[in-house]
């Protein structure tokens, strides 16, 4: 299966049904008509029957999630797209869905149904869903997803935050540290983890071996 030529065929038979602005783009009519084609071309096959769906906005201006699927409680699915989050999302110069990098409001949309369906999916044929490795798996094999990738969307500002954090920190889990603790003076330690601070697990010093300390990174000396 050509998954680029799926989606470009389903780009151009939206367009030749809806205009190209964001209000249609966002509309329930235009994100049914895109699951359903979604279905008949990249799902069908691989599902044994076929799950009863319907397709509906809404959710919170300030909300970070741009879709969601629920079971409802007859059997059938309810798969809602966030029109804010999504316009929100598709403002952004670049972001990454599940691992593949999209621009523009349709192609944002289209990766947030992929998601959905992915979990409609995993629903149907397994009797749960989750963010995990079956779910990846099987996002891989519907639609061509990054088995590995993050489960989660990030912007190109989030990327890069992250990538400067990890330039301004030149320690890693499992380094030899020293520092000045208030009550024990020097202390040596190994690092076990890194968020904002340090925790490093001391190993020499006046405090007793193991003691925990939270320790910010400017703080910190390597131990050679
Ligand atoms: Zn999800």
């Amino acid at each position: 299966m050509d998954y680029a030529a799926g989606r470009e065929l389903i780009k151009d038979l939206l367009a030749q049904r809806f205009d190209d602005n964001a209000d249609t783009i966002l509309s329930a009519e235009y994100l049914d008509s895109m699951c359903r084609m979604y279905y008949d071309l990249f799902m069908r096959k691989i599902m044994p029957f076929h799950p009863d769906f319907k397709v509906e906005t809404g959710g919170r201006r300030d909300s970070r999630s741009a879709g969601k699927c629920v079971k409802k409680r007859g059997g059938d699915y309810v798969i809602s797209f966030n029109p804010h989050a999504l316009l929100h999302m598709s403002e952004e110069d670049r972001v990454i869905i599940d691992g593949r990098e999209v621009r523009g409001l349709i192609d944002c949309v289209m990766a947030v149904a992929e998601h959905e369906l992915t979990h409609m999916a995993e629903f149907a044929l397994y009797g749960s869903t989750s963010h995990g490795k079956r779910f990846k798996l099987l996002g891989a094999r519907l639609f061509d997803r990054s088995p590995t990738a993050l489960t989660k969307y990030r912007t190109a500002g989030m990327i890069d935050a992250e990538d400067n954090m990890r330039q301004s920190n030149p320690y890693k889990v499992g380094d030899r540290v020293v520092f000045d603790a208030p009550t024990y003076g020097e202390v040596a330690g190994v690092i076990t983890r890194i968020v904002k601070r340090a925790t490093v697990i001391a190993e020499r010093g006046r405090c007793r071996k193991g003691t925990k300390f939270y320790v910010p990174l400017a703080a910190l000396r390597r131990l050679d």
